[in-house]
């Protein structure tokens, strides 16, 4: 049986879906004004591992996900610019052309992660009148008031407020988070806004759209609530993201629901905790991020980050090294080795090995536990009594969790090239003449020629192997 961690209730819980075999999954997803970090990107591997354990126990997931581009302002508790309008000025842009660029290099970002696209995916702009007729809702429930800065949830209204991060309203300190500054125009400091008027510091704001209570644009969270409930319907079974939305996003987004429709809007809630980087915490705000270019800029491949994710449990705080990137990328390539092993004289069994599938499934069923799946694998691997063929089989079989595309060929990853199938460029033609030169070193048993011509490779950026069908070489990761 599946289990997962509710931070709701704050448990491992039996995980019973709303409907039969059926799961209705919404991700939060990004705000897209810049390039996702790494951080951001652990998120979204930890919500397709999760899709991935629920399909692999035959559930059937429809998954939604926003994307925001309008009403996230720079501050979390509506506070300084919307966070478009700071991308459109940096870059001299209209923030829907910001919103199209960043929106397809998340996507592409994805893609390199071997991530499963949501089957849903809207955008804020896209579903304005949807959020509107929830704002009408909650003011006719009288949930709701107005001043001349936009229409606010009155938190007070609500007794469960602050519920799913367990502050009560009256324990909730203001000022806890340094950039919090409270809003004058706010009844209470909890208070969050449902629609901005074009007024004070949003008076020139470039998006906006009429509504009931004149030209404006929407709060941040009402986006997820129209969203997920016209996708998933609600309640729905599981909303996640990352620990930072549990203060703030999550716990508007499930008053607002809540306080409209009178359900809950989710059963479970998930959340995928911080990546730190060199025991510090990586944030945009901060502008010290790394991004999946800069690791490829190294030499790594996007699935080398994907491993490096797969050895820490979603809910503990992983420290990004480049040391501990270089571990993942050599134990990818052990791995992708493994695979590509010859299989002389043995006969192909396509089975699974039964033993280790069950010790793997009670992992990955006990709340994600991907890293002791992983432990699994390798001691598959490090088995003398399976064969092969069956051990081949069965990673396969993991792989439908791991993502690690070891059942392609075309799996993006540098691979060992033959002097023959490196290409013409500049670096090219350098490293064919020096592999040319060794090879005739080789031929005349000059050893120590061939290890000086092996640092000459090395210096431009490769390793060198040896092999029966001669010299590969590959592209070094360089930390
Ligand atoms: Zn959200």
């Amino acid at each position: 049986m599946l289990k997962l961690y509710n931070t709701l209730s704050k448990k491992v819980e039996n995980f019973k879906p709303i409907h039969n075999r059926e799961v209705g999954l919404y991700t939060c997803g990004p705000t897209v004004y810049n390039f996702a970090h790494i951080g951001n990107l652990r998120t979204y591997i930890f919500e397709d591992l999760l899709q991935r354990v629920l399909e692999y126990n035959g559930y059937r997931v429809n998954r939604a996900m926003n994307i925001t581009d309008v009403g996230h302002l720079v501050s979390d508790a509506d506070e300084g610019e919307d966070k478009l309008e700071v991308g459109a000025k940096r870059e001299g842009k209209h923030p829907l052309e910001i919103a199209r660029f960043y929106t397809d290099k998340f996507f592409r970002d994805l893609t390199e992660l071997n991530i499963i696209k949501p089957g849903v995916v809207k955008s804020a702009t896209q579903t304005i009148d949807a959020q509107i007729e929830i704002i009408k809702l909650l003011e006719q429930k009288d949930y709701t008031y107005q001043n001349e800065s936009g229409i606010y949830f009155d938190t007070s209204k609500l007794p469960d407020y602050g519920m799913l991060s367990g502050q009560k309203l009256s324990g909730k300190k203001t000022g806890a988070r340094e950039e919090v500054v409270v809003d004058p125009h706010k009844k209470h400091p909890q208070d969050f806004v449902l629609w901005f008027f074009l007024a004070g510091k949003y008076k020139n704001h470039v998006l906006h759209w009429p509504s009931p209570w004149g030209e404006g644009f929407p709060g941040w969270h009402i986006e997820c609530s129209a969203i997920s409930r016209k996708a998933l319907g609600q309640p729905f079974d599981i909303h996640t993201g990352g620990v930072d939305h549990i203060g703030t996003h999550h716990t508007n987004e499930m008053a607002q629901s809540e306080a409209a429709f009178g359900v809950p809007l989710a059963n479970i809630w998930m959340h995928g905790e911080f990546l730190q980087i060199n025991s510090g915490k990586m944030a945009k705000s901060a502008g010290t991020f790394i991004t999946l270019d800069d690791l490829k800029a190294k030499g790594f491949s996007p699935l080398d980050l994907r491993y490096l994710y797969l050895t820490a449990h979603y809910r503990t705080q992983l420290n990004f090294t480049w040391e501990g990137l270089e571990a993942a990328h050599k134990a990818l390539e052990r791995l992708y080795a493994f695979i590509n092993l010859p299989r002389p004289g043995e006969d192909w069994k396509k089975e699974v090995d039964k033993s280790y599938q069950n010790q793997f499934i009670d992992a990955i069923n006990y709340d994600l536990n991907i890293p002791k799946a992983l432990g699994i694998a390798r001691s598959l691997m490090d088995d003398p009594n399976i064969l092969n063929s069956v051990k081949i089989t069965t990673l396969f079989d993991f792989d439908k969790i791991f993502g690690l595309k070891l059942e392609d060929t075309e799996r993006g990853y540098p691979t060992w090239l033959t002097i023959a199938a490196i290409q013409d460029q500049d670096m090219g033609l350098k490293l064919k003449a020096i592999m040319l030169t060794r090879e005739k070193a080789r031929e005349q048993k000059d050893f120590q020629k061939s290890d000086e011509l092996r640092k000459q490779i090395e210096d431009l950026g490769y390793e060198v192997m040896d092999t029966p069908e001669g010299q590969k070489v590959k592209k070094k990761v360089n930390i």
